[in-house]
């Protein structure tokens, strides 16, 4: 099938609920898994949610260039994916969701092409971009606000992706999402 789909907007906007969604929907898709050097959240594990490594290793790994694309998306957090996870995916004969941010979606988007959806997940509001983010208490009040910042930069940048689907409400967005599928790999999902 080699196909992909880029799911990509500001931190907190609702990507990872989308994707987890939809690859607990649809078996032909797979999660690519990116390299990361930030710590693991509570009940983040590695190898399932990032690979978590350190900067000398992360930094190894782009001198060896293992990584389809990389980015510092956060002072000193650097985020990748990492080329083995394509090879790991496809030879398995699924489909790739990948779940990056939007300089990444746009590297990756240019280097799949067509064989790629790239989708752009817009929180309803910034107001309400912030309430969710704080809700989620995973992050310093200094890292909220540099999400935030960088959440109004990535807004801008919506319209370079092939589709934007707001989440305000979880249940039509997920609808959204099943069409954006069955419209990409042709199938009947209803
Ligand atoms: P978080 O720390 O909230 O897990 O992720 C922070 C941001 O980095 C999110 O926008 C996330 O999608 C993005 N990200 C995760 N993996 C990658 C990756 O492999 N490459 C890029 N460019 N961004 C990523």
């Amino acid at each position: 099938m080699n196909k992909a789909i880029i799911i990509t907007g500001p931190s907190g906007a609702g990507k990872n609920t989308i994707a987890d969604y939809l690859i607990g929907k649809f078996s032909f898709l797979n999660y690519s898994i990116s390299a990361t050097t930030r710590q693991p959240r509570e009940g983040e594990v590695d190898k399932v949610d990032y690979y978590f490594i350190t900067v000398p290793d992360f930094k190894t790994k782009i001198e060896k260039d293992e990584f389809i694309e990389w980015e510092m998306v956060y002072t000193d957090m650097f985020y990748g994916t990492l080329k083995s996870e394509i090879n790991r995916i496809w030879a398995a004969g699924k489909a790739i969701v990948f779940v990056v941010d939007v300089i990444g979606a746009k590297d990756l988007k240019q280097y799949f092409g067509d064989s790629a959806l790239s989708v752009f997940i817009k929180p309803p509001s910034l107001t309400e971009l912030r309430q969710r983010i704080m809700k989620r208490r995973t992050e310093h009040i200094d890292a909220l606000e540099e999400r935030m910042r960088r959440a109004k930069v990535e807004i801008k940048m919506a319209d370079v992706f092939d589709k934007i689907l707001v989440n305000d409400d979880l249940d039509t967005v997920f609808g959204e999402a099943d069409d954006l599928i069955a419209d990409f790999f042709n199938k009947k999902i209803k």
